[in-house]
């Protein structure tokens, strides 16, 4: 067995997504610290993540709309093995299925928030994150208001 040894000086890079051309509006959007969902001209429905066609009523007009940044927890689950070795400091953390208000897309990531006080319907908001010149994440966090005292 090839016994190579990995540097441990630094952690290894985390992966980045890389956006489709259907997908590029969403990331532009959220690079300008906004968030942006496909929606159909027909029906109304949300896409997410995009497609080339709604699929509700197969109308092909469908147009990038800006909403609001912030929703509340459809479901979350706490992650104590890491997906892959760059996140090994990470955990344990949050991912969370949020529903963005005024839609009815569910957008996933990570909710950043004190992991005993998550819970089913908690308010919570877009924080973007540039990490470089090309994306920004998101990821979720409480509402200022629905933080406890105890938490600030
Ligand atoms: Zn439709």
């Amino acid at each position: 067995m090839n016994q190579a040894t990995p540097s441990t000086t630094a952690p290894p890079a985390k992966p980045l997504p890389i956006p489709s051309e259907l997908a590029q509006p969403f990331w532009d959007a959220l690079r300008r610290n906004e968030l942006h969902l496909q929606r159909c001209d027909s029906c109304g429905f949300f896409n997410h993540p995009p497609r080339i066609c709604c699929p509700q009523c197969h109308g092909h007009a469908l147009t990038w709309t800006k909403v609001e940044p912030r929703g509340t927890v459809y479901s979350y689950t706490i992650v104590h093995r890491p997906p892959v070795p760059a996140f090994k400091a990470d955990v344990p953390y949050a991912a969370a299925l949020v529903e963005i208000v005024g839609t009815n897309a569910k957008l996933l990531s990570n909710l950043i928030a004190p992991l005993d006080q998550l819970r089913i319907g908690m308010p919570v908001e877009v924080v973007f994150d540039p990490v470089n010149s090309n994306i920004s994440l998101f990821r979720f966090r409480p509402q200022a208001a629905d933080l406890t005292t105890e938490s600030r």
